[in-house]
C-alpha cells in the first residue's frame, strides 16, 4: 500500500515534534559525519558539482582514494558526454545510419542498461531522445521552446529500437541517419557507482558520492551511528527540505522539474522529455528513487517522472529493493510501501 500526504495539510503539531527530532547537521542533500575523520572534496564534472565525502583515519589515504574516484568520473564523462567530440556518444551520433562504433566495456554496459530500462518503462526512458533534447537546449543554454513543427520533424528519430547493440563484438550504433543519443539521464548514476567502487577498492569503508543530487551512501557514518541523514529538496522551495531519510548502503536519485527549466506564459518547461510527445510532462514536480545501484535509481527517477504518479508508483512497487517518493503536480507526496519507517518529515512543509 502507498502512503499519501498532502503537504499543505500536514498537521503542524506532528510537524513540530518531528522538527525537534531532526538533527542539526542536515544539509540539502547530504551531510558529513560528525567525527573528525572525514574528508570531503568538490569538483565540477559531468555538468554538475560532484562532492565526495569519505570516512577515513588517514588524510593521505582519503585524498588518494578521492583523487582516484574523480579520475574514474572524468573517464566516464569523456566516454559518454555528447559535448566532447571524442566521446563514444559523439562518435555514434556523427556516424548514425552509417556505421557502428567499437566501444569500451563500461560504455557497452551503460547502453545495455539503458535498453533494459527502456523496455521496463515501455519507452518512457529512452536515450535516443537526443534530437529532441537538442531542440530544447537545456544543456548549453537556459532552454528554449521549439516549434511544434520542429518537434514533429524530429520525433520519428526517437525510439530505442533504433539502437544497434552487439555485446559479443562490443559494437554500438544508431540505425537511422539524424538520430542521436543523450546519456544525460543515466551516465551520472553509473559514474557514481564506479566512483564508490574505486573508493572501496582503495580501502574506504564509508562515505558519500553526490553528483548534484544523484548520490550513493555506503558504510557506517560513525562508530555509534550507522545511518546517514539525507535531506530531499522541496520541489518548490529552493532552500527547503521536503523530508529526510536515515539510511545507508543505498543510492538515492531525484529528478525534478525545478533543476533546469524556464517559464513561458505561466507554463514550466523543463529538461525531462516524454519520448512519446517530445515535450516535458506536467504530472510531477519531483521523483526520488532509492535503489541498489545509482544507475538504476537515475534511469528510474527519469522514467517514473515521465510515467506520472499512478503508473510510476505501480512500477516502483513491482521492483524488488526499489522505493520511491513522488510529488505530483498538486504537491501531494506519495511514498512507496517500504518507505514510511525511514522518513522524517520537515515541519515547514505546510
Ligand atoms: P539530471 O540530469 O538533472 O539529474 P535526470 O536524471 O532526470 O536529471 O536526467 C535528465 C536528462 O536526461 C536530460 O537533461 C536529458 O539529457 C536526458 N533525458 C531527458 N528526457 C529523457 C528520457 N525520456 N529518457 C532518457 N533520458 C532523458
Ligand atoms: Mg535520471
Amino acid at each position: 500500500m502507498n502512503y499519501k500526504y498532502r503537504l499543505s495539510h500536514f498537521p503542524p503539531i506532528v510537524a513540530a515534534l518531528l522538527c525537534c527530532f531532526l538533527s542539526l547537521n542536515l544539509v540539502l542533500v547530504s551531510c558529513r559525519p560528525s567525527s573528525q575523520d572525514s574528508y570531503q572534496r568538490n569538483r565540477f564534472r559531468m555538468g554538475t558539482l560532484i562532492t565526495i565525502t569519505v570516512v577515513c583515519q588517514s588524510q593521505k589515504k582519503a585524498m588518494h582514494a578521492i583523487d582516484k574516484a574523480f579520475t574514474i568520473i572524468s573517464d566516464i564523462e569523456n566516454q559518454t558526454s555528447a559535448h566532447l567530440p571524442q566521446s563514444y556518444t559523439s562518435l555514434i551520433n556523427e556516424t548514425a545510419g552509417k556505421k557502428n562504433i567499437s566501444v569500451s566495456a563500461d560504455f557497452l554496459l551503460v547502453i545495455q542498461k539503458s535498453l533494459e530500462y527502456s523496455q521496463l518503462t515501455n519507452g518512457a526512458f529512452d536515450i535516443t531522445i537526443g534530437p529532441i533534447t537538442a531542440l530544447w537546449r537545456f544543456d548549453d543554454d537556459q532552454g528554449m521552446l521549439p516549434s511544434s513543427e520542429e518537434i514533429k520533424k524530429k520525433l520519428p528519430l526517437v525510439g530505442y529500437q533504433g539502437i544497434y547493440y552487439d555485446k559479443v563484438n562490443g559494437l554500438v550504433g544508431l540505425k537511422m541517419p539524424g538520430s542521436g543519443m543523450d546519456l544525460g539521464g543515466i551516465a551520472k548514476g553509473y559514474a557514481v557507482d564506479q566512483a564508490v567502487k574505486v573508493l572501496q577498492q582503495e580501502g574506504i569503508k564509508a562515505g558519500i558520492v553526490n553528483a548534484g543530487g544523484d548520490l550513493r551512501l555506503f558504510g557506517h557514518k560513525t562508530e555509534k551511528e550507522k545511518n546517514w541523514h539525507i535531506g530531499i529538496q522541496h520541489p518548490r522551495k529552493p532552500e527547503g527540505i521536503l523530508l529526510s531519510l536515515k539510511i545507508t548502503d543505498k543510492s538515492i536519485v531525484t529528478s525534478g522539474d525545478y533543476e533546469r527549466f524556464f517559464l513561458k506564459d505561466g507554463i514550466r518547461y523543463h529538461h525531462i522529455i516524454d519520448p512519446k510527445t517530445g515535450r516535458p510532462p506536467h504530472n510531477c514536480q519531483g521523483v526520488t528513487i532509492l535503489a541498489e545501484s545509482t544507475l538504476a535509481a537515475d534511469a528510474l527517477a527519469t522514467a517514473v517522472f515521465i510515467l506520472g504518479p499512478d503508473k510510476g508508483m505501480k512500477l516502483i512497487e513491482t521492483l524488488p529493493k526499489v522505493e520511491g517518493i513522488i510529488v505530483d503536480n498538486q504537491g501531494e507526496v506519495t511514498l512507496s510501501s517500504g518507505l514510511p519507517s525511514k522518513v522524517i518529515w520537515r515541519e515547514d512543509n505546510h
